[in-house]
């Protein structure tokens, strides 16, 4: 790869540079992804949860958000026939299980497009599996992505594709008067038209970005249970609880300011395990037989910054997805791409754009 020139450089093998990367071979451009392996990149350890409505977000931003979540069904069609790999969607919706009666009262208040009030019978009925004695709001379009799969459906859809060579890590940028270089931690230089940043939570390592870009590292620490006893996506007081594929169960997850450490801790276990088991009996003193932590890319806001440097247009950011990236993860696959093509970006990006931050 050294010394080449590509049309778009991307930062970061995790989900935001895989799928940036496959849609911007999608558009005939010619691609090298650097990407390294950090302890805690979040993609692999996230929950999957495609969780617009409960994340409370306001338009336009809420839009986006539920644009995102329908664009997977089509997505997970294609990416099956280019990687021969079904990944698993639930798509039977979240249910939202209040702690007290001033909960239940707000989720009540909340119910409306798209998301039901169940009383306790009727949440009993749908799902066996849960105590909901206060009843809980079913948001019927939400529900989750098996992620650890869909990393290794990218890998192959990359793969088969020869507009997209890896580079190794990288350690920054140089950008020059209309020029964009990617500098890699060998020494190496690779030539870009566009480089796009989508280093998750170490986006703030990289060398020679025009600004200082606020994404900070948060950790999330998640279980892992043998046993199915819930098919829902559960989000319930002290943690939610995701049914897998193949007999599984995961359930998250901390959130922790503890830099780049992507350790566990047996309290944060037995945390996240007694709450999933008052959620779900059938959980109750199960041994926990996963237990792992990643980082989420946080931003002051919890909103992705998306789009060009105001100041270097040949910089695009495609990073701090905060606790949302999974969700959207294919929307800002394409806004980028349209981007990088020189196109205008088929979403509007002024909430993500990092200007908001001065
Ligand atoms: C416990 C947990 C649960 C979560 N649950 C959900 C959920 O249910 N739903 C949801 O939507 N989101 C969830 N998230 C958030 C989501 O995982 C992230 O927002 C998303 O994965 C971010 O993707 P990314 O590609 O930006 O970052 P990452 O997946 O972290 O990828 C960044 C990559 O960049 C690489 N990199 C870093 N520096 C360099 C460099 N110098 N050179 C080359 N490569 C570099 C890293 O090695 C890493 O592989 C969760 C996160 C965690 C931790």
């Amino acid at each position: 790869m050294n010394g080449r020139t590509v049309d778009v450089a991307i930062v970061g093998g995790g989900l935001v540079g895989m799928t940036a990367a496959l849609a911007c071979a999608d558009r005939g451009l010619t691609v090298a992804l650097s990407a390294a392996t950090r302890p805690g990149s979040a993609s692999g350890a996230a929950a999957g949860m495609l969780a617009p409505s409960t994340e409370g977000a306001t338009a336009p931003v809420a839009a986006f958000a539920s644009a995102c979540r329908d664009a997977w069904p089509p997505y997970l069609d294609q990416l099956a026939g280019r990687s021969g790999r079904r990944v698993a969607l639930n798509r039977l919706g979240i249910l939202q299980v209040p702690a007290d009666e001033g909960g239940a009262g707000r989720l009540r208040a909340a119910a409306g497009a798209g998301s039901d009030w169940l009383t306790p019978l009727q949440a009993a009925e749908l799902e066996p599996g849960i105590v909901a004695p206060l009843g809980a709001l079913l948001h019927e379009r939400d529900g989750a992505v098996d992620n650890e799969h869909l990393l290794l459906a990218l890998d192959e859809a990359i793969g088969a594709t020869d507009h997209v060579a890896s580079a190794g890590e990288a350690r920054g940028i140089r950008l020059g008067r209309g020029t964009a270089e990617l500098l890699l931690a060998d020494g190496g230089t690779i030539a870009a038209g566009r480089l796009v940043v989508a280093a998750g939570a170490w986006v703030s390592q990289l060398e020679g970005l025009p600004r200082a870009i606020p994404v900070v590292p948060v950790r999330g620490q998640m279980i892992g249970f043998a046993a199915a006893p819930v098919r829902h996506v559960i989000h319930g007081p002290g943690a939610y609880v995701v049914p897998r594929p193949a007999g599984r169960t995961i359930v998250g997850a901390t959130m922790e300011h503890a830099g780049f450490d992507a350790g566990t801790s047996p309290e944060a276990a037995t945390r996240l395990a007694d709450a999933a088991g008052r959620l779900a009996p059938g959980l109750a003193g199960l041994p926990v037989m996963e237990h792992w932590a990643g980082l989420r890319p946080t931003t002051p806001d919890q909103l992705p910054i998306l789009g060009p440097d105001p100041e270097h247009g040949t910089v695009l950011y495609a990073c701090g997805h905060s606790r949302n990236g999974i969700l959207m993860a294919p929307l800002t696959a394409e806004c980028i791409a349209a981007l990088a093509s020189g196109v205008p970006s088929p979403w509007p990006l002024e909430p993500f754009s990092v200007a908001r931050f001065g």
